[in-house]
């Protein structure tokens, strides 16, 4: 239906739906607004654990002291803040889930924002399972490896 401008009727009077919005969105683009909620969500927490220093100067991981090992997030909080000082490659030695986490989350964030805001040419990245299946292998295969070279250094004293 045409107005008397000339402009498409039924498309300037639909109004916003939230529901309409929430459910028509394609699971990529609702992986985007979550991958969008869980960085504040983030960046919120971690503002909070450096402004307490009784958590933030804890020291060494409550698993290692006990059991000797390094736990899965050993090297977490060090790598994020390499990371939050631009060395990549340190971030990367200390925990590489860190960097490939903040990688994939820009690339699949930056992808979706340049679709919404029209940019010609650029789609939204579609989310794989295989994405998380990446980083739960990086998590174990860093894990397995910092444990075995704690025992070889330990062997050699
Ligand atoms: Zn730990």
């Amino acid at each position: 239906m045409k107005n008397p401008s000339g402009q498409d009727n039924d498309h300037n009077k639909k109004p916003f739906s939230l529901r309409e919005w929430l459910f028509g969105m394609s699971v990529d683009r609702k992986v985007f607004w979550l991958g969008l909620l869980l960085a504040i969500v983030f960046i919120a927490g971690w503002a909070v654990y450096c402004n307490i220093p009784w958590l933030s100067g804890m020291g060494e991981c409550r698993f290692k002291q006990v059991t000797g090992l390094y736990c899965p997030g050993c090297g977490g909080t060090r790598a994020v803040r390499a990371l939050l000082s631009g060395h990549i490659i340190k971030s990367f030695i200390y925990h590489p889930f860190v960097p490939y986490c903040v990688i994939m989350w820009l690339v699949y964030e930056g992808s979706h924002l340049l679709e919404i805001l029209h940019v010609p040419g650029v789609k939204g990245m579609k989310f794989r399972e295989a994405y998380a299946y990446v980083g739960i292998g990086i998590l174990l295969c860093n894990w397995i490896i910092k444990n075995i070279m704690l025992f070889v250094i330990n062997g050699l004293h």
